[in-house]
């Protein structure tokens, strides 16, 4: 699958030369396309994480990828460990999801009209997601997020919302508040460019706690599982304890599973914890690789949006023939028994890197929780919460991830981001991870 590329100046007809990554000038190199890419984008890159800041270095350019391998534009291969942050659960240029995007594109790529796909991806997820009696698609997960609360606000009547510190719901002004250590707070931008408006009724409190609310809440988001400070599993009681403030007060709770959605499970965490939410939002495996994000719930909360009801939403680009096309592909390929072997392959790449790290003298814990699987650096407790969460080691990370890099298996460049491991992972796959795993152990130790 690894071409080599060839891009010999003058000469790009040459038999070989690969179009993706023909740069017109010389054979392409990461650090030179990387170079090109800041000129023309901020940072070089269209979600930050991908810069490499926080584990140094620089990134490597993808130029495709197939099942569980990515390969830049070098030609060099890794296994990867990323899948797109989770949203390819079934391997990267899975043929199913291929063939349903390319029949999908032949029929025009989009229409602003209503389609039949979308229809039955809605349905989809609802027989599978029963608290989704009703779905709207949007494009992302920043936008499944933005539109679950506005329309919690626009049913309660109510502005508060609360999050907890170490979740993450993607790019939306509100939900990006700054957490204080240990206090509630309110109203603290988690970045430039957020006024204190827009985070002025948005509360921030500590994981893996049920807050105390009272009738000026609207909604209450959380990830089921925390997935953005490591993967960590609720609390016992920490859900439905949610579940019951929620109610006491009369707020809206909100589901964040834009990463555990079809991941933990085909009912979600909210069927693997039983606890249900009013609101779910799913992204990453519900678009199949391709550019999605969904709100469900119960139908007189949904009915709440336009054109129904008084809280506007629109997308132009929404319920998207190739992204619906590509979910439904692969959520049938989604049943329950794919969760069993996912779950079996994420306790067995843990236990195989604990050897590994252990073996290599690497301190590091491996967090398994269903099919998610996280990495937490240095001699630190098991992690409950972000003020635990940022214990972690994060030069040793850093370490790790560069040393695997040179391994040839790519991991999140950030020591908050889960390990995906999806259905490509076959059984060898994992154990040659292991195997490059206590090669880059020992490289990251030796080199502390
Ligand atoms: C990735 C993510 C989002 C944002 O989704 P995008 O598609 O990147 O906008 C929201 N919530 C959670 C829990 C996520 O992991």
């Amino acid at each position: 699958m690894a071409s080599i590329p060839v891009c010999v100046p003058g000469e790009c007809e040459a038999a070989g030369c690969d179009p993706v990554v023909c740069t017109g000038a010389g054979m392409p190199s990461n650090d030179r396309f990387f170079e090109r890419s800041t000129e023309a984008i901020p940072g070089g890159v269209n979600s930050s994480i991908r810069a490499f800041k926080s584990v140094g270095g620089r990134p490597y350019i993808v130029a495709r990828a197939e099942g569980a391998h990515v390969y830049d534009v070098e030609g060099t291969e890794y296994i990867d460990l990323v899948q797109s942050y989770g949203a390819v659960i079934l391997g990267h240029a899975h043929p199913a999801i291929t063939a349903a995007v390319q029949s999908a594109a032949t029929g025009g790529t989009s229409y602003g009209a209503p389609t039949p796909r979308e229809m039955k991806l809605a349905e989809a997820i609802g027989e599978r997601v029963p608290s989704c009696e009703q779905v709207r698609f949007m494009n992302s997960g920043t936008e499944a997020t933005s539109t679950a609360v506005r329309l919690a606000r626009g049913y309660t009547g109510r502005d508060r919302v609360v999050i907890f510190h170490g979740n993450f719901h993607g790019a939306t002004d509100a939900l990006l508040a700054a957490g204080g250590s240990g206090v509630a707070t309110l109203g603290l931008p988690g970045t430039a460019g957020v006024p204190a408006g827009a985070v002025a009724e948005t509360m921030v409190v500590r994981y893996n706690q049920v807050p105390e609310l009272d009738e000026s809440v609207a909604c209450v988001i959380v990830e089921p599982v925390a997935a953005n400070m490591g993967v960590v599993a609720p609390a016992p009681g920490f859900l439905a304890g949610l579940r019951a403030e929620c109610d006491r007060v009369g707020a809206v709770l909100i589901f964040d599973e834009v990463i555990t959605g079809f991941r933990l499970g085909e009912g979600g965490a909210q069927a693997k914890y039983d606890v249900t939410p009013d609101l779910t939002t799913f992204g990453k495996v519900i678009g199949g690789g391709l550019p999605i994000g969904a709100v469900g719930g119960r139908r007189e909360l949904m009915e709440t949006l336009s054109p129904l009801g008084p809280v506007f939403h629109a997308g132009t680009l929404s319920g998207n023939p190739l992204a619906t096309a590509a979910g439904l592909a692969a959520l049938d390929h989604l049943d329950g028994d794919v969760y069993i072997e996912l779950m079996a392959r994420a306790r067995h790449l843990a236990a195989l890197l604990r050897d590994a790290c252990a073996a290599a003298g690497f301190p590091a814990h491996f967090p398994v929780v269903g099919t998610l699987l996280g990495m937490v650096c240095g001699d630190v407790p098991a992690v409950v919460d972000f003020d635990g969460a940022k214990r972690t080691d994060e030069a040793a990370y850093g370490r790790f991830f560069h040393a695997m890099l040179a391994e040839g298996v790519a991991m999140a460049p950030g020591a908050y981001e889960a390990i995906f491991v999806g259905l490509a992972h076959t059984d060898a796959v994992i154990d040659e991870i292991a195997d490059r795993a206590h090669r880059a152990a020992t490289a990251a130790a030796a080199s502390a």
